[in-house]
Order: C-alpha cells, then structure tokens, then sequence
C-alpha cells in the first residue's frame, strides 16, 4: 500500500493505548494498524507548512523565510515567558498573538525521560504529554495568559528539568516518580505574583503507548542524510516510529517534508 503526503505531527486519541494517527490531506493512516509491518518511508520533496512551496526546511517544519516572518514560530512559542500580547505588544501579528497567548494555559509536571516542567494551552491537554511521550502528568497551575504560565515556568526550572531526553523516553528508562509530592514540593517557587493560579486539583493522567519492543540504543533516522529507509515497525511513542533494528524516527522532527510510503 502506498500513502504519500506533507508530514504534520501525528495526531493523537488518548486511549489505551494511545492511538495515532498521520494525517497526510488526501491519505489518512492509521498508525498503530500498521504495527508488525514493513514500512519503506522515502523521502521525495519538501512542502513547507508555512508557504507550502518546494523549499528547504529550516526548523519546525518552516523554511527560512517562514520561520522568521510567520507568528506560528515566533521565538514566545518555545519561551512562553516572551510573550507580550497581555501587554498589547507585537511580536509578528497582534491579533493572532492575541488570540494563542489571551487564553487559559496549563504548567504542569510530567515524566517523561525524568521528571520535568512545561507549559501548554489548556485546550491542548493531553495532547502535549501525548507528544512527549509522558508515562504520567499532573496539572501545577492554570493560569490566564501564556506569559503568567511561563513565568511559573522560569521559576521552577531552577530546581528541575524543562527538557526531555528522548533517548531515555523512547527506552523506555522511567523513574518511578511520586507526583502529588513532587508537585507539593515545587508549589514553594511558583511566583508571588503567580501564586493565584495553583491548582489543588491533584488529578494524576497516565499514559500507555503502543510499544511492543523498546530500543536497546536509539538510532536516530535522519532523512536529510539517508533519504530511504525500510524497517519494521514495532512501536510508537511521543512523536517517534520504533523499528525492529533500533532505528527511530521523529515524525515531528520532519514535518514539511513531503513523504513516500510503501507499507507491506
Ligand atoms: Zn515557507
């Protein structure tokens, strides 16, 4: 069977297991159904996600001019502490600043390698640990604004990691980590000026991917260097297919690059 499309991150059910899904505009995949299978993935062409055209990707799925121009990459997505539109400041277009940043966002604890700190849009929980590959989360604060919630953010990334280690996540290496009391122990740096938004709410969410084989040692799959590759996959975790012979590949990693399937 070929499938063929522009890749976009994989979008996600949060069952159990999680189930992904790659949606590809004219083709729809149904990931998990294709575990245990053959997959030879080809990389044919670049589509940007910003202007669509033939160009190099530069990051996020952007080409160069995309990614300094358009607000979906401004540099307030990565540090939600930068943001400005609670102050009526542009950045690259007010209004949709406006609009992504003026809405409730989460800062939460999750583990996903080891026990980390995030930032997110309400509207996207769970779907942000979903893309980490997160075993388990709990929600620290729910605050009005993208910028409050980065600023708790900032404050805690003194005392814990904001960053997850991909290899240790997709190997599956998790400690086993005691949330609620990790959460009452961090409560302390939150900001004075953030402490209103703490959330008592000590609802713990978990996470089981579809993984019937972890990597011993991961090999990244980069398609920029090796165009093709054949493999059978045996998993999926985060945003990452697991192959048979260690080999992994990011699928968000190569958004905007337009892809070849043959799955048999
Ligand atoms: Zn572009």
């Amino acid at each position: 069977m070929i499938f063929e499309g522009q890749i976009r991150k994989m979008i996600t059910e949060n069952l159990d297991p999680i189930h992904y899904y790659l949606n590809l505009k004219n083709d729809f995949l149904d990931v998990n159904a294709q575990l245990g299978k053959k997959i030879k993935i080809y990389y044919d062409h670049n589509e940007c996600l910003g202007c669509g055209l033939d160009k190099e990707i530069f990051r996020m799925g952007y080409c160069k001019s995309c990614f300094f121009t358009l607000p979906q990459a401004n540099e307030s997505i990565i540090r939600p502490e930068l943001s400005t539109a609670h102050l009526g400041i542009e950045q690259r277009d007010l209004e949709w600043e406006k609009k992504f940043e003026l809405q409730p966002h989460i800062t939460y604890l999750a583990v996903s390698s080891e026990l980390k700190v995030g930032v997110t849009r309400e509207t996207q929980v769970p779907t942000r640990w979903i893309d980490q590959g997160a075993s388990s989360a709990i929600v620290l604060a729910k605050t009005d604004n993208r910028y409050q919630a980065g600023m708790i953010e900032v404050a805690l990334k003194e005392h814990v990691a904001d960053k997850t280690n991909y290899q240790r996540m997709l190997k599956n290496e998790i400690p086993d980590v005691d949330l609620i009391q990790q959460k009452d122990l961090f409560k302390i740096y939150i900001p004075k000026e953030e402490v209103g938004f703490y959330q008592s709410d000590n609802s713990i969410y978990t996470f089981n991917y579809p993984v019937l084989q972890y990597p011993k040692k991961v090999n990244s799959l980069n398609l920029k260097k090796q165009r093709e590759y054949e493999g059978t996959l045996v998993g999926i975790k985060g945003q990452y297919w697991i192959f048979e012979d260690d080999t992994v590949w990011n699928v968000r990693g190569h958004e905007g690059f337009y892809i070849i399937f043959d799955i048999y």
